[in-house]
């Protein structure tokens, strides 16, 4: 069973297309939250993932802002102006889909959160240090996250050290281990490589592969200007950051 992993859509149409297309055949499909925020097609995104096939889906930090479960002036910036200016745009059953996302979904042993096992919507896992504090709470071994929209997998190995990498192809994990695994950004990817990411899991072989693929960013670029988003949120595509 091929499942699609993916994280960190914020509103950018041609990236979400650009990936389901080179995912391929996929028989579930795992998102990890932030389906808005930031881009010019909210209503979209959440339209398109929805027709993706064995869906699961877990609440970001921008889909709460957007539905009020928690203040937008919480944002600052570039981040502020398009969530005001997505709530307005979104229907009513987009809403609803947002509202009704859980912090945390169990698939398996696989525990599906946006931001970290101990804050599920809001705690970045940026270095070794917070990696090994969620560690000491997660009770599964693998751990899938988003929100930093930095792919690559923290694992806590058995001499209690924390080991960080960035696979570009194939992964697959010491299974006695436990792991953090995040398939970076689809929408808005930051690690100064400007191609949508995301990850097919396949449990056949227990196989993680880590894709990056490249989109139309001047469509979306477009979009963004034309609906009176910041020009920054559409320069940042380009850098990758
Ligand atoms: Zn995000």
């Amino acid at each position: 069973m091929r499942t699609l992993i993916l994280s960190d859509i914020h509103a950018n149409l041609p990236a979400l297309e650009a990936v389901i297309t080179d995912a391929g055949h996929v028989d579930r499909t795992w998102c990890l939250g932030d389906l808005v925020g930031y881009g010019p097609e909210p209503n979209e995104c959440i339209e398109l993932i929805n027709q993706q096939p064995g869906l699961s889906c877990v609440l970001g930090n921008h889909d709460s802002a957007v539905v009020e479960k928690i203040n937008i002036n919480t944002f600052n910036g570039d981040a502020k102006v398009a969530l005001i200016w997505q709530k307005k745009m979104l229907g009513n059953t987009n809403k609803k889909f947002l509202m009704s996302l859980n912090e945390v979904e169990f698939i398996n042993n696989v525990m599906l959160v946006h931001g970290s096992p101990r804050n599920p919507v809001w705690e970045y896992i940026l270095n070794s240090e917070i990696a090994r504090k969620n560690f000491k709470i997660l009770q599964s071994e693998m751990c899938l996250t988003g929100h930093s929209h930095i792919p690559g997998i923290f694992t806590l190995q058995i001499d209690q050290s924390i080991e960080f990498q960035q696979p570009r192809s194939r992964w697959s994990g010491d299974i006695s281990c436990k792991h953090i695994l995040n398939p970076g950004s689809v929408g808005q990817p930051r690690d100064r490589d400007s191609r949508a990411s995301y990850v097919i899991f396949d449990d056949e072989d227990q196989s993680w592969h880590f894709h990056r693929v490249e989109y139309d960013i001047s469509k979306v670029q477009h979009r963004i200007i034309e609906s009176g988003l910041p020009f920054s949120l559409a320069h940042r595509l380009s850098l990758g950051f």
